[in-house]
């Protein structure tokens, strides 16, 4: 009795179904499309070539034996790659299959034919797949543990980072989810961890991509109709870092694709390392779908470092650098730049090269100068109620008139500027601007920044008003 292609793939699938998790039969095995049946060898069409890599890879032996269940001991599989759009190369229906040498094969794997009767690759269950992708794991080697001071502020952290790295996947810490603000060491540490990797399991494949990057890619992807290969890339990938999950606020398609491949990884036990400038629960417009996945490994937040671990990372760097520097000079600066290790870093390669430049020594007093400008400069960012506070005691305005609703011209004017300072010198937006400032709306807010930027550009008294207000601000 001779049988259908599509009965005998139907009879496989119910078979692997039971096999494979749900995810993994519906991103690998729901797309094949049987083809044809000619005696023994069932013709399936895929996809895209990382589809076809993929099934060899981790499926073969499944569908070795559900095949040779349907049609007997001398089955075979062949497979039809099919690119929905042919960018290489735009004679789809030309190409054909199987090239005529190994080179040909290797160079065309991206540009197969649409034509169902043309391109096949052979025989897989004897001859080994198309060589495994080479992907750059885009990690920047001094971003290694050997150069991460460990201390108080990032205990959990790096230690989790290390298990990770000892057993990517396999630990409880998946996703392992590193959050903190920003220059405390996130990038650093999570890119540690892929370098680790790489150097313990060099056949396993990392990789590092920002979300911006990821989104990037994405966005290209539907551009160019190559949605499927960017979405089986990512799944072949065995240690993803996503570094600044953040940046995924709003965008909602691509957190829809960034769930799919987090699924995949996740259920084939493949590690996820991801980090945000907060934690799960505090991240705004990420679904929630996607923020009840990150809470399922292990967070661990970075903190402000110590002054301990500030001189230990000082150290650390000037000794790397082959600098040598007095101890008091390393102690400035380590008392006297808090905030986070990458100020920290600016300060000293800053006083470095002010004395490289300048000829100078470097000497505490040097030091003492460059840093107390530096902090000037870098100053918390400043409040919408300071700016009001100037603005009033500029133009002697008492605050209260400012916030009030009195229509009086300089009074409306003191408003206004205030507006339009807590407009560029703040990252609030105009709602919150308008609502600290007696309820305004933001179009007033907007408004109010127009007339501003008008009358500089025409009154030059005013203009000169604005830029001693912004010297007082910035003092
Ligand atoms: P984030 O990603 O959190 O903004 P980064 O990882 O980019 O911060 O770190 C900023 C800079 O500080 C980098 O140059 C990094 O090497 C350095 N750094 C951060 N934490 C440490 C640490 N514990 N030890 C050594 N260098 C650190
Ligand atoms: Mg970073």
């Amino acid at each position: 009795m001779s049988k259908n292609h599509e009965a005998v793939w139907k009879n496989c699938l119910q078979v692997i179904k039971d096999n494979v998790p749900s995810v993994s039969f519906r991103t690998w095995f729901e797309p094949i499309v049987p083809v044809k049946l000619d005696q023994n060898v069932l013709t399936i069409q895929v996809p895209s070539p990382f589809f076809y890599e993929y099934l060899e890879e981790q499926y073969i032996d499944l569908l070795k034996k559900t095949l040779r269940k349907e049609i007997g001991q001398e089955a075979k599989l062949e497979y039809n790659v099919v690119m929905e759009n042919n960018t290489m190369n735009n004679r789809p229906y030309t190409v054909r299959f199987p090239a005529r040498n190994k080179t040909e094969l290797h160079n065309r794997p991206l540009s197969l034919p649409v034509d169902k009767d043309a391109p096949q690759i052979r025989n897989p269950f004897i001859i080994p797949g198309l060589k495994k992708l080479n992907i750059d794991p885009q990690l920047n080697p001094e971003y290694s543990f050997s150069n991460f001071i460990e201390g108080e502020c990032n205990r959990l952290a790096r230690s989790a980072g290390y298990a990770v790295s000892n057993k990517p996947g396999k630990t409880a810490f998946n996703p392992l989810f590193f959050y903190g603000d920003s220059g405390l060491g996130k990038t650093h540490l999570a890119q540690a961890i892929g370098i680790e990797v790489k150097e313990k399991s060099p056949e396993l494949t990392v990789l590092y991509v920002t979300a911006n990057r990821f989104q990037t890619q994405f966005i290209e992807s539907i551009r160019s109709n190559t949605r499927n290969d960017f979405l089986h890339f990512y799944q072949v990938i065995d240690v993803l870092i996503l570094d600044d999950v953040h940046e995924f606020a709003g965008k909602e398609k691509t957190q829809d694709i960034f769930f799919h491949i987090f699924n995949h990884l996740h259920q084939s036990g493949k590690q996820l390392i991801l980090t945000s400038d907060k934690a799960p629960v505090e991240l705004q417009g990420l679904e929630q779908r996607l923020l009840s996945r990150f809470k399922w490994g292990l967070s661990a937040d970075l903190q402000t470092p110590d002054y301990e671990t500030r001189m230990a990372i000082l150290k650390k760097k000037i000794y790397n650098d082959g600098i040598v520097m007095g101890d008091d000079i390393l102690e400035y600066i380590a008392s006297h730049v808090t905030n986070n290790v990458r100020e920290l870093e600016g300060a000293l390669i800053s006083l470095l090269a002010q004395s490289t430049l300048n000829k100078k020594e470097i000497t505490l007093d040097l030091a003492r100068q460059m840093i107390d400008k530096l902090i000037k400069s870098s100053r918390k960012e400043l409040s919408i109620e300071y700016i009001q506070k100037v603005v009033s005691e500029y133009f002697n305005v008492p605050i209260e008139l400012i916030l009030s609703k009195t229509r009086k011209r300089e009074i409306v004017q003191a408003r206004q500027v205030a507006m339009y300072f807590s407009k560029n010198l703040t990252k609030s937006s105009l709602t919150t601007i308008g609502s600290k400032i007696g309820g305004k709306d933001h179009a007033t807010v907007l408004h109010a920044c127009k007339t501003v930027n008008n009358l500089i550009d025409t009154d030059k008294r005013f203009r000169l008003q604005i830029e001693e207000i912004g010297k007082k601000l910035k003092m």
